[in-house]
């Protein structure tokens, strides 16, 4: 029974724990899950849109006015008269781009002659562009080009090579016959600076490509893992797939994985660039708060898991020794009951049988209680078999065994111990009792006893043993009471 009672609780503790610690998990993990989707959400919808929007209006801000300064160059009379009269006198020339490049704030300005392939600005003649010169590669693209114009990035030989974005207008004569390129050019610090400004205080990589994917523009540092303006970001196995979709001009977002690193990427396309502009952030360093906090729960889970397990097993544990010796000791002497005197006697008997010891059974009525309980009152009744039991026990040795049979009946076992001892300790014990005073409300109880004496014979069985006990008790009793009979064997059936 106390097997099964134990095992019910360790499986009840085993459930305890697993619902503790499921419970705990799975409250952490969706809330880890939760908080993650929400930072992604935020990320992806929210914070790289707003970078980049912020971004394209800055550069926005930055070429709207000098595409109209320049525009407004192509078609000025005085550039095409100058350019058409045979370029006599070069002050006028560079007063006027003094003038353009003061008034308006840029940060160069210049025209290129067609006919004499020279190389106008501000400050006077900067040199010849030739054909076969790469740095001059840009006026000969623009000169075969299509379009009116162009933005280009371009280092400016002009401004110890500062890198400038330059507008580049097509410069045509009254008959729409091409004679030279003017435009102006504006240094890129105040994007470097944004951007820069923008990688350091929120974590995020920004950095622009042409339609092939080339680096036009990163922040100081360079661009994505390393990556140098002029590289191809097919360069990057992690983004290599990225670029089947980019050449189409268009804006998107976008998620790779590099490293074991997941990425989140905003690009959009600047047309006035020609230009994508790419904003990647690392997811890592946005959850890893959430990522510690998500340990620290788990820790914190574990550790309250264990305590309330620890706790609830030392409970448990207390609860069942009490159970436990609640179910074999009686309440109102505190000796053993019939259940707790069964386990220490079927142990005593196998000893005796084995070790051939002789072994007796006292069994102990006292007398007339029915008398005292009516005569007293109940409580009296238990005042005494307190009392009694008490005495009972001082005339015990430590190894005999003593239980309430139940009632106001007592049995005594008294290991290798044989009839003749047995009797003279049931005399002492019915002398002891007779002389005893109970004192019970200011009155002194007296209680007389009757006892029946055997020892083990053979190889008897308990029962046979106390029923033979039981039989020299009922000759006590008939015998007269406060006394002491024995039996010697021979249980008739
Ligand atoms: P006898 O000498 O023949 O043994 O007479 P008796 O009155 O002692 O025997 P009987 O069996 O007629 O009555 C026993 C009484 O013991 C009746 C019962 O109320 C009382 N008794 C049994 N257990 C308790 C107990 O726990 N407390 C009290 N106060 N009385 C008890
Ligand atoms: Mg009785
Ligand atoms: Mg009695």
């Amino acid at each position: 029974m106390p097997l099964s009672t134990s095992r019910k609780a360790q499986i009840t503790l085993l459930l305890l724990t697993i619902l503790l610690l499921g419970g705990f998990l799975a409250t952490s993990l969706v809330s880890y899950y939760v908080s993650r989707d929400s930072i992604r959400d935020n990320i992806v919808n929210t914070e790289l849109p707003l970078t980049s929007d912020n971004i394209y209006s800055e550069i926005q801000k930055d070429l709207i006015r000098p595409t109209q300064i320049a525009s407004m160059m192509s078609r000025d009379t005085f550039l095409r008269d100058w350019a058409l009269n045979g370029e006599q006198d070069i002050g006028p020339m560079t007063r006027y781009l003094r003038e353009i490049q003061d008034h308006y704030g840029t940060f160069t300005s210049f025209f290129i002659s067609e006919r004499t392939r020279t190389y106008y600005q501000a400050k006077g003649v900067l040199k010849q562009v030739k054909e076969d010169e790469p740095r001059d590669a840009w006026y000969f693209r623009v000169r075969g080009m299509a379009e009116p114009y162009e933005i280009s990035v371009d280092p400016d030989m002009a401004n110890s090579d500062r890198l400038t974005f330059f507008i580049n207008f097509k410069v045509f004569d009254y008959q729409e016959q091409f004679i030279g390129v003017a435009g102006v050019g504006l240094t890129v610090d105040a994007v470097v600076k944004l951007v820069d400004d923008y990688q350091r205080r929120y974590d995020r990589t920004i950095y622009f490509t042409d339609r092939n994917g080339r680096l036009v523009l990163t922040s100081a540092g360079g661009g994505p893992l390393g990556l140098q303006r002029g590289q191809v970001l097919g360069d990057l196995p992690a983004l290599q797939p990225l670029l089947a979709v980019l050449p189409k001009p268009d804006s998107g977002r976008y998620e790779y994985v590099e490293g074991g690193h997941r990425h989140f990427l905003n690009v959009r396309y600047i047309p006035e660039l020609d230009w994508f502009l790419f904003v990647d952030k690392i997811e890592d360093g946005a959850l890893s708060d959430i990522r510690q906090g998500l340990y620290l729960n788990l820790l914190i889970c574990a550790l309250v898991s264990l305590l309330v397990i620890v706790l609830v097993y030392l409970a448990t544990r207390r609860y069942q020794k009490r159970i436990a010796a609640l179910a074999t000791t009686d309440v109102l002497t505190g000796l053993p009951n019939r259940r707790g005197f069964d386990l220490l006697a079927t142990q005593a008997l196998h000893e005796s049988v084995r070790e051939r010891s002789p072994l007796s059974a006292l069994l102990i009525d006292l007398d007339h209680f029915k008398l005292l309980n009516d005569t007293h009152g109940h409580l009296a009744g238990d005042q005494v078999l307190r009392g009694f039991a008490r005495s009972l026990q001082g005339n015990l040795r430590q190894s005999d065994i003593i239980c309430r049979w139940g009632g106001e009946e007592f049995i005594l076992l008294l290991k290798d111990t044989g009839t003749t001892t047995a009797r003279l300790l049931a005399e002492k014990i019915r002398q002891q009792t007779e002389e005893e005073l109970f004192p019970f409300n200011g009155v002194d109880l007296q209680v007389t006893t009757s006892i029946g004496v055997t020892e083990l014979q053979g190889d008897e069985s308990l029962e046979r043993l106390i029923a033979r006990a039981d039989r020299a008790l009922y000759r006590a009793k008939q015998s007269g009471r406060n006394r002491v009979c024995e039996d010697t064997g021979g249980l008739q059936q």
